[in-house]
């Protein structure tokens, strides 16, 4: 069982201080001390439905929650129950016998983590055993199942989304305790009935589940596959691009780009922060890193070398602690002071492991993020629109772009082949909110198809959800009926936002 700790009424404001709410009451789960894996999932499972059961005798609405990162507005519930979740935190490895005997993945390359294990502890609890995952996004703070909630990605080209390592879940209800895998089993029956739960093995169904923006249950568990353990080598400068280095991005000639700034070889990540005032004359911010053998007897570098913290968010922080006013050079001058270590293809080589490149993230107030993404081939159609609709609307913060992998997930924004993810981190004032407005107007204006992300300020309501996502949002709801058939159980997760969004 989890024990319940019951902080009593209160308002809570989330990470970023961009959306608050009255509760009923906070309460945070927190981990026994049973030493069985099994037993523990099970009692934690269980601990968690009769909370939801009781929710619902009552009517009360209850929204899990993990870091509460997301500045959208859906880890808020009005009057009802907020459910911390970053106590249950424990992850495990699995044992050859509690897989299917038609599992094709080895049991050595999984993980089960529960939900609330932040992403940072989840890096170090893989590098212990010898793996590494495969992508995260900009910070680590997040919990496994907050991050895949809303499809938290990086910009690690030949993957998705964090939510493509899980390979199962352990979602919760009202009435039920249930390991959603795909058709092809993961997990054994014997595991799945030791912990207490039903089975259902369906490809639609896991895929709704590995996006489940908070609206398909309360995911106590998951399993998930990692990479064998590997590093990366950091480089990292501020440098003028030309307009037809977009094209080259577009056209995903990341070595040819990659040559003409970093190492010439494939990047296994890269990631350009851009001052929408001038991006060809000014100067960018690029970052690239390289994959490279694991060696132990590489000491970690401090993070400063890996480019740790110097995302957007963390540069536009730092930034913001000296001026408010961003404007052209003002901004440039914040970009680069904010960004002071050039790690260049002459300088040492600084090598860490996945886990290293990010690091635990300081809370600024009322920050703006909204983001676009799109098929990663239109870039170069798109660059100058949204630039300079992003201006005109008043928007006066860096632009990021940062390129995925078709996503896994029914609801996963990355959703092309190849995609670019456009981001548009500021302080939370009007200009901001204008700017990413004015550039969502012109793409549609255009006619170019693109999605937004779920945890960010996206001003989405759910016709342009039905629209964005078509069957998928329509096979979506169908799964989550599945999951809750009873109406009663699908209000239990009820957000303000999430029936905005046609979620619930
Ligand atoms: C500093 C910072 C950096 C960021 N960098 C990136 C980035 O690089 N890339 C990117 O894509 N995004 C980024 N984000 C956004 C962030 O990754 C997402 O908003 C993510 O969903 C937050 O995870 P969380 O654990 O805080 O989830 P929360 O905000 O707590 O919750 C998100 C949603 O998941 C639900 N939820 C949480 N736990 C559970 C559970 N156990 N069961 C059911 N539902 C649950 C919540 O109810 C809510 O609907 C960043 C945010 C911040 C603050």
């Amino acid at each position: 069982m989890a024990r319940i700790v019951n902080l009593g009424q209160q308002v809570w404001t989330n990470y970023h201080q961009t959306a608050e709410c009255n509760l009923k009451s906070r309460i945070e789960l927190v981990n026994s001390d049973e030493k069985n894996g099994r037993a523990h999932l099970k009692g934690v499972a269980e601990t968690v439905r009769d909370l939801l059961g009781e929710a619902r005798q009552y009517q009360i609405p209850v929204r899990p929650i993990g870091a509460g990162w997301s500045p959208s507005p859906i880890n808020v519930v009005e009057d009802g129950w907020l459910v911390e979740t970053l106590r249950l935190n424990r992850t495990y490895t699995v044992a050859a016998k509690d897989l299917h005997e038609d599992c094709e993945v080895a049991a050595e390359a999984l993980l089960l983590v529960q939900a609330g294990a932040t992403v940072d502890e989840v890096y170090e609890s893989a590098e212990e055993i010898g793996r590494s995952l495969r992508t995260g996004g900009a910070s680590n703070g997040q919990s496994f199942a907050g991050a895949c909630a809303t499809g938290t990605h990086g910009s690690v080209w030949q993957a998705g989304g964090i939510q493509d390592h899980v390979r199962a879940v352990q979602m919760v209800t009202p009435e039920r305790i249930l390991w959603i895998s795909p058709e092809k089993p993961v997990l054994s029956d014997a595991f799945i009935a030791q912990t207490g739960s039903e089975i259902i093995r369906d490809d639609r169904v896991f895929a709704a589940a590995q996006l489940h923006i908070g609206a398909m249950g309360f995911v106590t568990a998951m399993l998930i596959e990692t990479d064998p353990i590997y590093m990366v080598q950091n480089i990292q400068k501020a440098t003028k691009i030309r307009r037809e280095h977009i094209d080259w991005l577009s056209r995903g000639e990341f070595r040819k780009f990659s040559c003409e700034f970093g190492l010439n070889e494939n990047p296994y990540f890269q990631q350009l922060i851009i001052n929408p005032f001038d991006p060809f004359d000014k100067k960018c911010l690029l970052r690239f890193l390289y994959k490279r053998p694991f060696d132990p007897n590489i000491p970690p570098p401090p993070p400063r070398d890996m480019g740790a913290g110097y995302d957007a968010l963390t540069l536009l922080g730092k930034a913001m602690a000296h001026s408010d006013l961003f404007k052209g050079a003002i901004m440039q001058f914040a970009m680069e002071q904010g960004y002071p270590d050039n790690r260049d293809v002459d300088d040492p080589p600084a090598i860490a492991t996945w886990g290293h490149t990010t690091e635990e993230h300081a809370p600024i107030a009322s920050l703006f993020n909204g983001s676009v993404t799109l098929d990663r081939n239109r870039l170069g159609e798109v660059f100058d629109l949204v630039i300079d609709n992003f201006k005109r609307g008043g928007g006066g913060t860096v632009v990021t772009l940062r390129f995925v992998r078709q996503a896994a997930g029914l609801l996963a924004p990355a959703h092309w082949p190849d995609n670019v993810v456009i981001d548009f981190d500021g302080p939370n004032v009007e200009s901001s909110h204008k700017g990413y407005k004015k550039v969502i107007e012109a793409l549609d204006e255009a006619g170019i198809p693109f999605t937004r992300h779920w945890g960010k300020t996206n001003n989405l309501d759910e016709q342009r959800v039905k629209r964005d996502y078509g069957q998928n949002f329509a096979d979506w709801k169908w799964v989550q009926a599945q999951v809750m058939p009873d109406p009663a159980d699908r209000q239990v997760f009820a957000n303000e936002e999430l029936r905005k969004l046609g979620l619930i």
